[in-house]
């Protein structure tokens, strides 16, 4: 069975460039992928996809039929396509011995796909066919601010209480920033707290109380550096989806076996 890898991340962290390096290593290694943009929005893609959203609904016509703004309408057009998913996934099953993996682009506001019945129903319905993997991409310049990492680790971990899901936290565009700093943030408290010493806001304060919250989750996931642009980390990514799809046999496949 292919193993399936969600691409969700902040607007602009680089999603859609990741997704079109993983679309290239995997061609270029000869690997199989099956691609589906659920991004409406997106004017031009950098990869051919298999399956397209914007095939299925027209986002702007969405947006004039219902009244809509750009949020909105990208959101029901999400919610329109996830009505017929289960067409997508019979469609995906059907190849599913040809395949390795199905790479799966979101919309660029991560709260769309996060926060939605709709992106709910989507991830429910891979993940209860295939093994599924989230991939949460960071971009790691951006998140040299503490207040900034603090943020994009609390929507982390939000995605992994929500999905129970293997998450990975691909610290991105790593051609600009290594993500060294990150990983010794997650590894030991006082070194993220040293970085917010001299300020003594509001936000710093909570940041500093949040980070020790955050200790138990951060065992619980995979953290590679990757460059989308370079292709930097690839293999370290591909190696942490391995050990995820395992993941995923072990203890979520179990939990849904249970629930049935
Ligand atoms: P999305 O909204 O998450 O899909 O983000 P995009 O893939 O559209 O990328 C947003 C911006 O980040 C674009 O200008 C990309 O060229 C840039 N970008 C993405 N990945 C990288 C990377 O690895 N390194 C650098 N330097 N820029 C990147
Ligand atoms: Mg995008």
């Amino acid at each position: 069975k292919p193993v399936v890898i969600i691409v969700v991340g902040m607007a602009g962290s680089g999603k859609t460039t990741f997704l079109h390096r993983l679309v290239c290593q995997t061609m270029a290694s000869n690997i199989r992928g099956y691609v589906v943009n659920l991004d409406p929005a997106v004017m031009t893609l950098p990869f051919g996809a298999n399956i397209d959203i914007r095939d299925t609904v027209r986002y702007k016509e969405v947006m004039k039929q219902y009244n809509l703004g750009p949020n909105g309408g990208i959101m029901t057009s999400l919610n329109l396509f996830a009505t017929k998913f289960d067409e997508v996934i019979s469609v995906i099953e059907k190849r599913a011995d040809q395949l390795d993996y199905v790479l799966v682009d979101t919309p660029g506001q991560i709260e769309i796909f996060t926060w939605s019945a709709s992106g709910a129903i989507i991830t429910e319905a891979f993940a209860s066919t295939f093994p599924t993997v989230i991939a949460y991409v960071v971009d790691t310049p951006r998140s040299t601010n503490p207040a900034t990492f603090m943020s994009n680790m609390l929507y982390a971990c939000s995605i992994l209480y929500k999905t129970r899901l293997p998450l990975i936290l691909a610290f991105n565009k790593t051609d600009v920033a290594q993500h060294q700093f990150a990983l010794e943030w997650m590894e030991d408290f006082e070194v993220f707290h040293a970085a917010l010493d001299s300020d003594h806001s509001y936000t710093s304060t909570l940041t500093r109380s949040l980070s020790l919250a955050l200790d138990e989750f951060y065992k619980n996931l995979r953290s590679v550096g990757v460059s989308a642009v370079t292709g930097g980390g690839m293999d370290s990514f591909f190696k942490a989806i391995e050990a995820s799809a395992e993941e995923y046999m072990e203890t979520y496949k179990t939990d849904l076996d249970k629930r049935r």
